[in-house]
């Protein structure tokens, strides 16, 4: 039996464990598949925005795989300097499959950054998504802005801005837990203002993404005219590829629009302005300071010494997100990612027995949900390659056992639907749907585990 552990249990992590059993290869390849939290599905259930319910019911799919014969899930087990040590895994394991995302958020490198009031995209989606890490940390008093300015034009850009311009009742039916949906019920925001260092060519977000901003029932979008000129591209868009013309000529549609719209929050989509100071007063973020940028003829920007600045008493940086190192595995901090050879780690330039990596941690932060399967199955296929070097080196028998005796309270899959039974009661107490339980001590007790 080779015996594998995949750490993290979102898309890459479940794609990989499943790309390991249904496979004829290599006979009897059990897998559990690890997480810090004693819930599974990673980014699907605290990324992918919760009005995204199509998107959201892929976790009925990676549920399907969590509950195969010879996979097991084993929540609230922390790999790294907190918890099991990579080299302890090893002990339990033939192999460990790393899958644990880009956990930070890319910095800006602009003064103001920390000012209170000016966050991480990744922090907001956190707080909205109920991550048990993301409790208290003060959107409540920040959604008392009249306008917030969110930096970047990615999918995570489109995906808070469209979260502050939807209405209560727009939120109402989705697993929002109840202090965010009380809160964005109360929000003031009624301008949001998405700004690209770049032009509408080169925007990252999808057009499918895009276009939904401007179906809201409560929000009209806004684009000017004059940043759209600046876009070489933007005259004639018949050179770009697919995504970037429709993104083009989505915008374009926008801007030609003037009708009167009565629809009270406004959507301004704004193009060519880098961010080079978050600005102050009274000790919080009160806007941020743009320069003025055109394109440089090579796909970049320069600046032009001009200033613009957009008043926000909140501010969202969405300029991508980027991987942390794991005590114990090398990692290459100008990529943010861990050195790999289709898959298996390497440690000075050599693969690691045992030890290999899938997902962002191993790409780093691009790509759909989709993205990850192709990934998954080169590492699972490198991994199986070395089954019979694997197979040499004896692991314990009982690893979660081995586990529980270092120390560590493993949440397993009846754990996990209990917290499912406990969010589904919590809805019905508050005549909604599931609504997810937001902290560490909530999902512990609900699980049956003993508190932190
Ligand atoms: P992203 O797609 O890389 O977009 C980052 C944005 O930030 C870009 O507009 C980028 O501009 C800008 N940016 C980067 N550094 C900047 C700086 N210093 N100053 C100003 N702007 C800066 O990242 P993301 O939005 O976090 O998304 C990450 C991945 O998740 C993507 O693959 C995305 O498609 C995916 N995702 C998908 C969905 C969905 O399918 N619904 C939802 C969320 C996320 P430049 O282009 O000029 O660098």
């Amino acid at each position: 039996m080779l015996r594998v552990a995949v750490v993290g249990s979102g898309p890459s992590g479940v794609y990989t464990a499943q790309s390991l059993v249904e496979q004829t290869r290599v006979p009897d390849v059990r897998v559990h598949v690890l997480d810090r939290l004693p819930c599974p599905y990673g980014l699907v259930r605290y990324g992918v925005a919760p009005d995204h319910e199509k998107i959201k019911s892929l976790q009925n799919n990676l549920r399907a795989v969590l509950e195969h014969e010879r996979i097991g899930f084993v929540g609230n087990v922390e790999v790294g300097a907190r918890g099991v040590t990579p080299a302890r895994l090893l002990e339990l394991y033939h192999a460990v499959v790393y899958c644990v995302g880009a956990a930070r958020d890319r910095r800006l490198g602009v003064p103001g950054e920390e000012l209170p009031g000016s966050y991480s995209a990744t922090d907001f989606v956190s707080w909205y998504s109920a991550h048990p890490d993301a409790v208290g940390n003060g959107f409540g008093v920040a959604l008392a802005a009249r306008s917030a300015v969110v930096i970047g034009v990615g999918n995570v850009a489109v995906d808070v801005a469209r979260i502050l311009a939807r209405g209560p009742e727009e939120l109402h039916p989705t697993d929002v837990p109840q202090t965010a949906l009380g809160a964005l019920a109360q929000s003031r925001v009624r301008a949001v203002h998405m700004v690209g260092r770049r032009g509408p060519s080169q925007a990252k977000f999808t057009t499918k993404e895009l276009r939904e901003l401007g179906a809201m029932p409560g929000a009209r979008v806004e684009v000017d005219p004059a940043d759209l000129a600046l876009d070489p591209a933007y005259a004639d868009p018949a050179g770009l590829p697919a995504v970037n013309r429709r993104n083009v000529e989505v915008v374009r549609a926008w801007a030609a629009d003037t009708a009167p719209d009565p629809r009270e929050r406004v959507i301004r989509v704004r193009f060519f302005l880098r961010p080079v100071e978050v600005l102050e007063r009274d000790g919080r973020a009160a806007g941020v300071r743009f320069e003025r940028t055109l394109p440089d003829g090579t796909g970049g920007v320069r600046g032009t010494g001009a200033y613009e600045d957009i008043e926000a008493r909140l501010v969202l940086r969405a300029v991508g997100y980027r991987g942390v190192p794991l005590e114990g595995l090398p990692f290459d901090a100008s990529r943010g990612t861990v050195p790999h050879a289709a898959g298996r780690v390497l440690r000075d330039e050599r693969p690691s027995p045992g030890e290999y990596v899938a997902g962002w941690i191993k790409r780093g932060p691009t790509g759909v949900i989709g993205t990850n399967r192709p990934c998954a199955k080169e590492t699972a296929a490198s991994l199986l390659d070395d089954a019979a070097l694997l197979l040499r080196r004896p692991v314990a028998d009982d690893p979660v056992a081995a586990l529980r005796a270092w120390g560590l309270q493993p949440v397993e899959w009846p754990g996990w639907l209990s917290i499912e039974q406990a969010e589904a009661a919590l809805g019905r107490t508050l005549g909604r749907s599931t609504v997810k339980i937001a902290d560490w001590a909530g999902l512990l007790e609900a699980a049956g585990a003993p508190p932190r």
